[in-house]
């Protein structure tokens, strides 16, 4: 048996080493593309992803003191909000896509792109570890290792099949442009192998039952696009079967679109009901087969029943990368779901290295405690009680450093933590003195209810500006420092912490309706939302060229309907 052999080819200044397993000749190893480390003193900027976060870091950095890799195994932005109207061909996949030289090809920043995925993060050594993504080198995938100064991770997250058996196997995703592709080819599959004389009766049946599972955005967009393209489009190519067509939507919990405003999952529901799309809550999927679906029923004592399937999308949340797992468990965060950062979006128990999308989360236990401790320094005579006063300096303190309190403050429309102990501890107006004891239950309260950022698109591209806006102001800021005082140690911070600007949200309903949720709690549902969030979308296009072509297809859709044909 041939012996491995580790190759390893060092670039001058130490930049970039690449190496490779051979098995008895060692092969032809290149270097990664170049970045020219001899004498170059700009330091080093590695980003990990080109998703929402990553992308949004790169569009906005323009400090050219930093030289930077870009890592990642797709060479391309992808637009997932309009993911699901790939799946029926509404949207065509090109459309939303935008190569990520495009993006970074206009910049005064020295960019380079490596597609490959990151294997490995050594933080003690700030080197990662790459293997290339080329499905078509001949020579075999090479890897290669990269030195950082900075590194920022941005590669956002897995599916989540919470182990269930069979799901892997047997159910579609909808996290990738592949994988909306994917749906699209196999929603004509079915339809078509369904329209074939030797199929029966029952097994038509079985091969036209669509089965979504998880009721949240995605796969309510999915179930709501399904049905539209099944009724505008499909039903009039496939006379034969259209009676044995069926939607179903799995949902463990009560209601589907919970993290939306009641008035909206109400409606919601309601219209799938109207439209036949069979609304399945309190049903947990428990085994997944290649042709049933496993369900428990949680309202019926735990009855399992099997349900046949032809098509079955999963989309029930997001999960750890496991290279991210490793990376956690070197940096003392093994029992977390997300990497940890602080407020400024490092990663903590590593230097310069931050995280943020959907990879990432900002450390809400370690706020609280930060917190407490900023109300028992305020407390300087130890009495456990301050002023009104005092409290309202401690709370602007604590806003101005966790941006997610205030969030949370504004978000029950609150005017600050003194009306939040008033109706935590019953405190009557004009009292003159808070106890400690007190705040201490409305901070247990904040901790319970303050959610983690949401995992979407919105809180990606705000963390990638954000740090892009640091970045751009490093050498501005070290000098003057702009964030609030240090709780540990002297000085200022450099920067304000990130403050997430909620936007708004959608859930596109089908039947050129949407329902719409903007900051103020102000909910709209309906045809004009459609129209809104057609004009949201194609504002938010990362170019010109995906603008152009994303309302392009909506318009070939309204006047020619949507392509059938067994291609991708
Ligand atoms: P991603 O956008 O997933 O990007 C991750 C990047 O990391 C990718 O480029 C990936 O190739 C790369 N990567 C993966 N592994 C590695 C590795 N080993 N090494 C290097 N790079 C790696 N959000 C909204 O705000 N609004 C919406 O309407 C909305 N709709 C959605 C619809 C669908 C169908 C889906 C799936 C998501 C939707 N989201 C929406 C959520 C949003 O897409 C995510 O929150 C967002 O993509 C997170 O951004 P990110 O940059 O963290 O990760």
């Amino acid at each position: 048996k041939a012996s491995k052999m580790l190759v390893v080819v060092a670039v001058s200044g130490g930049g970039y080493v690449a190496y490779a397993e051979a098995n008895s000749e060692p092969k032809l190893i290149s270097s990664a593309p170049g970045i020219d480390q001899g004498e170059n003193k700009k330091k080093k900027i590695v980003v990990l992803g080109t998703g929402w976060a990553g992308t949004s870091f790169l569009r906005n950095l323009k400090n050219p003191n930093y030289e930077v890799q870009v890592i990642s195994p797709r060479n391309y932005f992808a637009f997932t909000p309009l993911l699901p109207s790939v799946t029926c061909g509404t949207v065509e996949a090109r459309s939303i896509v935008e190569p990520i030289r495009n993006i970074v090809r206009k910049k005064n920043v020295d960019v380079q792109f490596s597609e490959a995925a990151c294997l490995k993060i050594d933080a003690q050594n700030k080197k990662i570890y790459c293997r290339s993504n080329l499905e078509n080198n001949l020579s075999g995938q090479e890897e290669f290792v990269v030195d950082y100064d900075y590194l920022i991770i941005a590669v956002g997250a897995n599916v989540n099949t919470f182990n269930t058996p069979g799901v892997m196997e047997n159910c579609h995703f909808l996290k990738e442009v592949e994988d909306a592709q994917k749906i699209r080819k196999t929603v004509i599959d079915c339809f078509e192998r369904a329209s074939l004389p030797t199929v029966s009766d029952e097994e038509k049946k079985r091969i036209l039952h669509f089965a979504v599972v998880g009721g949240g955005p995605t796969g309510v967009e999915f179930a709501a696009e399904l049905h539209d393209y099944v009724n505008e489009d499909l039903v009039k190519l496939y006379p034969g079967v259209k009676e044995l067509v069926k939607i179903t939507l799995l949902e463990a919990g009560d209601h589907i679109l919970n993290m939306f405003d009641k008035r909206i999952t109400a409606f919601a529901e309601e219209k799938f009901q109207r439209d036949g799309i069979d609304l399945k809550t309190g049903s947990m999927v428990v085994k997944v087969t290649d042709k049933e679906i496993f369900t428990k029923e949680l309202k019926n004592g735990g009855e399992v029943s099997a349900m046949p399937y032809g098509m079955a999308l999963w989309s029930t949340g997001i999960g750890t990368r496991p290279f991210i797992k490793d990376f956690m468990a070197q940096v003392g965060q093994a029992n977390r779901r997300a990497l940890a950062t602080d407020e400024w979006l490092r990663v903590e128990g590593c230097d310069k290295v931050y995280a943020i999308g959907d990879c990432a989360t900002i450390n809400q236990r370690k706020v609280m405690e930060d917190i407490a401790a900023i109300f028992r320094k305020a407390d300087k005579d130890n009495s456990g009680t301050l002023t009104i006063k005092e409290y309202q300096e401690v709370i602007k303190d604590i806003c101005e450093r966790y941006p997610q309190v205030e969030l949370y403050l504004k978000s029950k429309q609150m005017k600050n933590m003194v009306d939040l102990l008033k109706e935590t501890a019953d405190v009557s107006k004009g009292n003159a003195e808070l106890n400690i004891e007190h705040f201490k239950t409305a901070l247990s309260k904040v901790d319970s209810q303050m959610k983690n950022l949401p995992a979407t698109g919105q809180v990606a591209a705000q963390q990638g500006v954000y740090l892009a806006k640091c970045f751009n102001r490093m050498e501005q800021c070290e000098k003057s420092p702009e964030g609030p005082l240090r709780f540990r140690g002297e000085g200022r911070h450099r920067f304000h912490p990130f403050r997430y600007k909620h936007l708004g949200q959608f859930a596109p309903l089908g039947g050129e309706q949407t329902a719409a949720q903007l900051p103020g709690d102000w909910v709209s549902i309906g045809h004009s939302s459609q129209w809104l969030w057609y004009s949201v979308y194609a504002s938010k296009q990362v170019s010109w060229r995906n603008r152009a072509l994303v309302v392009s297809d909506w318009g070939r859709r309204f006047i020619f309907g949507r392509d059938s044909s067994h291609l991708n």
